[in-house]
């Protein structure tokens, strides 16, 4: 397929052109048409002239009509999303149906209204006024997104800019810019005025970073890796940021868990999208006495994720990005041996290919457990008691999400009260949400401000008061 570029609606023209091949046989998916620097200028003039201001029943019916145009080609963007990504085609059928819940509930919020009234009379001080909150979109916001959920990281940017009115410029990975795009000619084909979208890729250092240091944009919302991100908010400036950055999420397996439910999250955690979800399960950590009736499970259960061609259905695991990851999620395996790691399942690699993984008495220093290792590794490591459980989840740089398997609320409310993580789900995976709901990470996986659609429309838009009087 052939895709390009567009600023403000128009499709770019440049012979520079970006070939996109499946990470699983090489082959040329499609290509698309790159931006430049005079394009984003374009871009930016394109939405700060701005055009039609909706109103909230046309940014409604604009995120209705997008969900219904994914859901009418729901089959053909999955197999896309499969092609350019290498993720299996069951889990890309699962990206399309989140899309649309997202674009769902983007259309749903675009109707609420969150003003507030401050009756100004409630103290001594006070006089006989009302003070009003509305809220106003920026001017211009740049989303920047990964590779690993190609459609999904993108909507979630989107479809609330949409709903809050904020016009935006998109710069998502150019390993998998294809969703991406036939989202941003879904968005317009479903009348979103075309100043208020261009989708520009091509070389960072005319697109992306003069794009995030440019002072006219007021937001830059960016979802990547802790380098990226960090490099982005030493630079930018004065700017509101928002980080949503890597994890190396646990599943704390305590001693009272009920076993079979436990397997079935640590593998569906560790396992699915290919490891490659920001809240994939990266440490199982397990309390020491049942470490081995665990196992005696869990292996046989590891051994059902099959992992081969993506596009068949009956595959569970597809390939992770491309080859280079997949020889760095080896090597992090071999070192872990080297520390005295024992591979009881998996670890084999054929190009991007990377079988399930599953590695037990990993130590709590190896590079696989301190760094993210973004693919279907499942290492095992164990605690001694709800103490050593916290310590040990606590102790590396990320705090994005958590699960705990347990039957006993206190241990529960323990981990609620004393995980340094965004999210604590309790007989969950890490990644459970739904996708209104706020999610976002602390430490290196995040500032602490929140996506999900209803916390991006906010991070879009800002609070104005007035008073009058009453
Ligand atoms: P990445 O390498 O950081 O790239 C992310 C995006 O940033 C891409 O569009 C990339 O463009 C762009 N980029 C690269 N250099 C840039 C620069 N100097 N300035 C501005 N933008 C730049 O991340 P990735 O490997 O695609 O994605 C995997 C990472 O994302 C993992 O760490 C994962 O945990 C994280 N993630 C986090 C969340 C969350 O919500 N917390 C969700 C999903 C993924 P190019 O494609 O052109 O390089």
């Amino acid at each position: 397929m052939k895709m390009t570029c567009y600023v403000a609606g128009t499709p770019v023209q440049s012979d520079n052109i970006l070939t996109v091949k499946s990470p699983y046989d090489n082959r040329v998916v499609g290509t698309v048409t790159l931006s430049n620097k005079s394009d984003l200028e374009k871009a930016i003039q394109a939405a700060l002239r701005g055009g039609k201001v909706l109103s909230r029943y046309e940014r409604f019916h604009i995120l209705e009509k997008t969900r219904s145009l994914l859901m009418e080609r729901r089959d053909e963007i999955a197999r896309i999303i499969s092609a350019e990504s290498g993720l299996a085609i069951r889990e890309a059928n699962y990206e399309t149906g989140r899309a649309h819940d997202v674009l769902l509930f983007a259309a749903m919020e675009s109707l609420k209204d969150d003003g507030q009234i401050f009756s100004c009379d409630i103290s001594p001080q006070g006089k006989a006024r009302k003070i009003f909150t509305l809220r106003e979109p920026v001017s211009l916001v740049a989303c920047i997104t990964p590779f690993n959920h190609p459609l999904n990281q993108v909507v979630h940017k989107l479809a609330p800019a949409v709903a809050a009115g904020a016009p935006v410029i998109l710069k998502p990975s150019e390993k998998t810019p294809l969703s991406a795009l036939i989202l941003t000619e879904l968005l317009y084909e479903a009348g979103l005025p075309h100043y208020m979208l261009s989708t520009l890729l091509g070389p960072t250092n005319e697109i992306a970073e003069p794009l995030v240091k440019d002072p006219r944009v007021e937001v830059v919302s960016f979802t990547g890796s802790v380098a990226v991100g960090k490099h982005i908010a030493s630079s930018v400036g004065y700017k509101r940021v928002v980080l949503e950055l890597g994890g190396n999420d646990p599943l704390i397996i305590m001693e009272d868990a009920d076993l079979d439910k436990a397997v079935h999250l640590a593998a569906e955690g560790a396992f699915r999208n290919s490891g490659q979800r920001c809240t994939a399960v990266k440490r199982i950590l397990i309390h020491e006495k049942i470490k081995d009736a665990f196992l005696e499970k869990f292996v046989p259960k590891a051994k059902t994720y099959n992992c081969g061609d993506p596009a068949d259905p009956e595959t569970k695991v597809g390939t992770v990005i491309d080859e280079p990851a997949a020889i760095y999620l080896e090597s992090v395996v071999k070192k872990a041996v080297e520390q005295g790691a024992k591979v009881l399942l998996g670890g084999n690699r054929k190009g991007a290919l990377l079988e399930p993984t599953v590695i037990d008495e990993v130590p709590r220093d190896a590079e696989m457990i301190v760094k993210e290792a973004f693919g279907p590794l499942a290492p095992i490591l164990t605690f001694k008691d709800i103490d050593d459980a916290i310590a040990l989840s606590n102790s590396t740089a990320y705090g994005l999400s958590s699960g705990i398997v347990t039957e006993n609320m206190d241990y529960a409310l323990r981990f609620v009260r004393e995980l340094k993580v965004g999210t604590v789900n309790i007989n969950e995976v890490p990644g459970y949400r739904i996708e209104s709901s706020p999610f976002g990470g602390v430490k290196d996986s995040g500032l602490g401000i929140k996506e999900g659609v209803i916390e991006a429309m906010k991070s879009f838009s800002y609070v104005k008061t007035f008073s009058l009087p009453w």
